[in-house]
């Protein structure tokens, strides 16, 4: 039977991230995959900011640098941002992920792919002891014995469900494809609004600055639409406008965006991090800059706590509670705006993006726009533009009030 201080499930950014900061601290660490090469596949449109690369210590793997943006509104009416510097980094997903386990194994974490983890055979005796987990290799079955089990094993983790973490989360059925198309304007994202294409979400197209787009969508799995029709109307779409026909893409994915906050994210001997925890940006679904960061903040207790030979739930809480510290305010919010926006019909959207086109309210996106926080933005313009609030009578002057302390957590209700 193999031993480790702790054992990290999925070898994606957030469990990479976190078992590095854990074994540079001197602790033992085996890094479980379950494909046989870190990085594939890919399930991932590549768009960062700066600071994944700045927690990451490296860009070796950014293609193309973007600096604009253009969103579609249903009836096709573009509405245009340009920043004239880059606001956001397009990388090769499968480089990102063999980067960080590369960084990880020189700092001693002991990587296994192709081994699966299946379920805990042991829970710990007593406090400070160690738990047991069975693992399927690619010789079979094994065993391994750890203090801390820590499941960033993505959207559909089998940790969470080992540990009885209930997820209470909404999954967005996802479709993504690379399609070798480069007359696009090469500088900046697009995003697609409208029922037809991406009910309750959005599509997007991202140049890859290697000669191919990224097209994909997300949708809310409630409107009996299927990812893979939302994908071809959203292709349709853009070939009308490029009047041309699109190559075959060269690589699809399907795969799922979790939406929503997982009510504890940390129990005895156990952790949840990354798309495991649902840690990701609800209005955009990007979980890189969240999975990495949280994955920090959990290697930080993570330490303490072994360092203490205190692994129960109450010790690990302080992960919950410094990750929420941090970012549970702009989830928060991000929630709430979400739950407006899935209410807004095509008509509303277009009234938005009408609304937007207003040089001052294009000049605030520009100034604020930060892919890492959106909500920031969406704060300044409605304090900027009562016409926005005007959409959302209730609910937002609810919000309002909220925030001076006036109403009751309408985030709750
Ligand atoms: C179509 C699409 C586009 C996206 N685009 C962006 C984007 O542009 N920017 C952005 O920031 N985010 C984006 N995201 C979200 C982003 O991909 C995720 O938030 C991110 O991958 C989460 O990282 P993670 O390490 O938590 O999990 P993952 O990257 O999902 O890694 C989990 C790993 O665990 C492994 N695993 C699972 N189960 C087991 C098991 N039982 N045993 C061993 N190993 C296991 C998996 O093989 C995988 O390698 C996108 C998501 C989708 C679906």
């Amino acid at each position: 039977m193999e031993r480790a201080d702790v054992v990290v499930v999925g070898a994606g950014p957030a469990g990479s991230t976190a078992a590095h900061h854990l074994a540079r601290r001197g602790w033992s660490v085996i890094l479980l995959e379950e494909h046989p090469l870190v990085g594939r596949p890919v399930q991932c449109a590549g768009l960062v900011s700066q600071r994944v690369l700045d927690m990451a210590g490296t860009d070796k793997m950014v293609r193309h640098h973007l600096g604009g943006a253009t969103i579609w509104s249903p009836s096709m009416n573009p509405l245009r941002f340009q920043a004239g510097e880059t606001r956001a980094h397009v990388i090769s997903r499968e480089q990102l992920d063999f980067l960080l386990a590369e960084r990880a194994a020189r700092s001693n974490v002991q990587i296994r792919t192709g081994w699966k983890f299946r379920k805990i055979v042991q829970g710990p005796t007593a406090p400070g002891s160690a738990l047991q987990i069975e693992v399927e290799t690619p010789g079979g079955h094994d065993t391994v014995e750890t203090r801390l089990l820590i499941g960033a094993d993505g959207v559909a983790s089998t940790v969470a469900r080992r540990l009885r973490l209930h997820r209470p989360i909404e999954i967005l059925p996802a479709f993504e494809a690379d399609i070798p198309f480069a007359d696009v304007p090469q500088d900046e994202v697009e995003i697609y609004l409208g029922r037809q294409l991406a009910p309750g979400f959005f599509g997007w197209s991202i140049p890859d600055g290697e000669g191919n787009l990224r097209v994909g969508v997300g949708i809310n799995a409630r409107n009996g639409l299927l990812a893979i029709e939302g994908y071809e109307h959203l292709v349709r779409a853009m070939e009308r406008r490029y009047k041309t026909r699109f190559p075959s893409p060269i690589r699809t994915i399907v795969s799922g965006i979790p939406i929503g906050r997982v009510p504890n994210i940390s129990t005895d001997h156990g952790l949840l991090v990354g798309d495991a925890a649902a840690q990701v940006k609800p209005l955009s679904g990007g979980g890189i800059f969240t999975g990495m960061r949280a994955a920090e903040i959990a290697a930080d207790v993570a330490h303490g706590a072994l360092a203490d030979q205190d692994l129960s739930a109450s010790r690990l809480r302080a992960y919950d509670l410094h990750w929420r510290e941090e970012l549970g305010g702009e989830t928060d919010r991000a929630l709430y705006f979400r739950r407006l926006f899935v209410q807004l019909s095509d008509r509303d959207l277009d009234r938005v993006l009408e609304i937007l086109r207003d040089s001052k309210l294009v000049s605030t996106i520009v100034a604020f726009g930060d892919i890492d926080f959106p909500t920031v933005t969406i704060r300044e313009l409605l304090g900027q533009s009562p016409s926005l609030v005007h959409l959302f009578p209730k609910a937002l002057s609810a919000y309002f009030r909220r925030r001076h302390g006036l109403a009751p957590d309408v985030l709750a209700a």
